[in-house]
């Protein structure tokens, strides 16, 4: 394994802090490394790998799909990608899908749809506003929107006329909204600022006001949507509905994909030639991503999801309880949790591997649990009682 690292080390630019492990097979929600020790997933790749490892249905029809056609122009249609895009409007409020390949490759695209439709209905207005302590992702306009300055640091300028506000705060929301402002874009359950769901009425009234004043509102469910929470998108639970949302992580359960969901008002913004993507709606990803939304609509996966969420989040509060001394804070919705600790993450995480156990951090203190949705509730004990003694 070491020898492995130090080639890799060698090859590949050095952009991640990684643990010294050679992940080589999963099944279920375990993963295996290059000397045969397994691990208990609570990552799932960051919240991506939403059928866990090795799913038989989801294996089936990638290798179906790659030996009929892997990938085709979007110069013609292909059936997997209408499929997908009539599931997804079909299920939300949306009326139609631009599909791309990743979170930020969404979050990016719904920015260029917010301006193109301010340029036409709202000629004097460009201005997005997004929220402190965000993420976004890592392009130029998604990473000018992520609001921490860690991810930002010497890349300026960074794109002009974004603006960021305080979250959860409509006061704040309300006194930076201008007659120059055209989107509103946030997540309703921010993922690497540390797991924190925003506020029933305030996102309502964020809804109202940017109604009101037709500015498109943008949730990125890219972290939290795709069944995450135990609802498709993380904002039916909180009682209000976007002009646009963007999806990627976990949709296609491991195959990149990304999607923007949008209104017709605001779709119709995009003419042919505005917006494009080579590999966007491609029929592998797509045949993946219909596996996934058919074991989330069809198959109960959304309802297990939401019980398996409710057990794991009760064993944070019972485990908050025996330890508060360590446990500030549990917060999240449905598969989506974090705990705050008095201490830094960082240390228990690497006890917790020592244990069998993988977690990750969303911030520096908070341990973010984002195992796949087909988690079972001993596999959620088992986690928990492996914290629990990584905690002493
Ligand atoms: C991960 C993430 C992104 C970026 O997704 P990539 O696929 O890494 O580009 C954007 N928004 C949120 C909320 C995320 O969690």
């Amino acid at each position: 394994m070491e020898e492995l690292i130090k080639q890799g080390m060698n090859a590949i630019m050095n952009t991640y802090g990684r643990f010294s492990i050679v992940l080589e097979s999963g099944a279920g929600c375990r993963v295996t490394d290059s000397e045969g020790k397994t691990y208990l997933d609570f990552v799932a790749g960051i919240a991506v790998n939403s059928l866990g490892h090795g799913n038989e249905k989801l294996v089936k029809a990638i290798s179906e799909q790659a030996g009929l056609l892997l990938h085709v122009s979007n110069l013609y249609w292909n059936k997997p990608q209408i499929e997908l895009a009539s599931k997804l409007v079909r299920h939300s409020p949306f009326d139609k899908a631009f599909f791309c390949n990743s979170g930020a490759e969404s979050v990016e695209g719904s920015l260029k749809l917010a301006r193109k439709y301010a340029s036409k209905h709202h000629p004097e207005r460009f201005e997005i506003i997004s929220m402190k302590n965000s993420f976004h992702g890592r392009t130029f306009a998604a990473i000018t929107a992520t609001g921490q300055l860690k991810y930002q640091k010497g890349l300026s300028p960074l794109l002009p006329g974004i603006a960021h506000v305080e979250y959860d705060s409509y006061e704040a929301l309300e006194a930076a909204v201008s007659d120059k402002t055209c989107a509103v874009l946030m997540e309703p359950v921010q993922g690497e600022g540390g797991i924190r769901p925003a506020g029933k009425e305030y996102l309502q009234k964020v809804r109202a006001l940017c109604a009101e004043k037709d500015i498109m509102l943008i949730f990125d469910e890219v972290q939290c949507g795709a069944g995450r929470t135990g609802t498709f998108f993380a904002f039916e639970q909180l009682g209000a509905e976007p002009d646009a949302a963007v999806l990627a992580k976990g949709m296609a359960g491991g195959v990149p994909i990304g999607v923007i969901l949008a209104k017709d008002r605001f779709a119709q913004a995009f003419e042919p030639g505005d917006h494009a993507a080579t590999f966007g709606g491609n029929p592998l990803a797509m045949a993946a991503g219909n596996v996934v939304a058919d074991e989330l609509w069809e198959n109960g996966l959304l309802d297990h999801a939401k019980e398996a969420g409710s057990h794991l989040r009760a064993k944070l509060l019972e485990l908050k309880g025996r330890r508060p001394d360590f446990i500030r804070d549990v917060r999240g919705l449905g598969l989506m949790q974090g705990i705050e600790t008095a201490g830094a993450a960082a240390p228990v995480i690497s006890e917790c591997i020592e244990r069998g156990l993988l977690l990750v951090n969303a911030g520096a203190n908070v341990i973010r649990f984002v195992p796949p949705l087909i988690v079972t509730a001993d596999e959620i004990d088992e986690a928990c009682a492996i914290l629990e003694d990584a905690l002493k």
